[in-house]
């Protein structure tokens, strides 16, 4: 089983699966909304993950014009798991705290914009964009 939580540990999940395939997006999006050069996640069936505690405390925001969310404590501001699309949720690989040893980052997304400092040197797979090639910023979907 892998467990998570953010933080300030208000808000907490469980998942029961075990987890391999980090994705990591390096686009403008979520370079501002981490402060660093993008975000790194796991996507997972929503029926084999469940929250623990906190789900009340979660906020989320939209950006407006783009196919893109994030979902954060609203107690400690830390990343925490949302909706990637109607049957999977993404989960932000840093929050895992345990069950999560086998992690290897498998794909790279919005590679052509990321930032000028930002050195990829793991054997995960580039893409220039998003794997459909969607013009909008996917920071929130990850799928092939
Ligand atoms: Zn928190
Ligand atoms: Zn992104």
């Amino acid at each position: 089983m892998v467990a998570g939580e953010c933080n300030c540990g208000a808000v907490q999940f469980e998942i029961d699966a075990d987890l391999s395939g980090v994705y990591v997006c390096h686009c403008s999006i979520c370079r501002r909304s981490t402060g660093s050069n993008g975000i790194a996640v796991v996507v997972v069936p929503n029926e084999r993950f469940r929250w623990v505690r906190g789900q009340e405390l979660i906020a989320t925001w939209k950006k407006p014009g783009a196919d893109w969310q994030t979902w954060f404590c609203s107690v400690c501001g830390s990343p925490v798991p949302g909706d990637n699309d109607a049957s999977r949720k993404f989960v932000p690989a840093g929050s895992i705290t345990r069950g999560g040893d086998a992690l290897k980052v498998i794909h790279h997304i919005w590679v052509g914009s990321k930032a000028v400092w930002d050195e990829i040197g793991d054997a995960g797979k580039q893409h220039a964009e998003a794997f459909r090639g969607s013009p909008l910023e996917m920071g929130a979907s990850w799928s092939e």
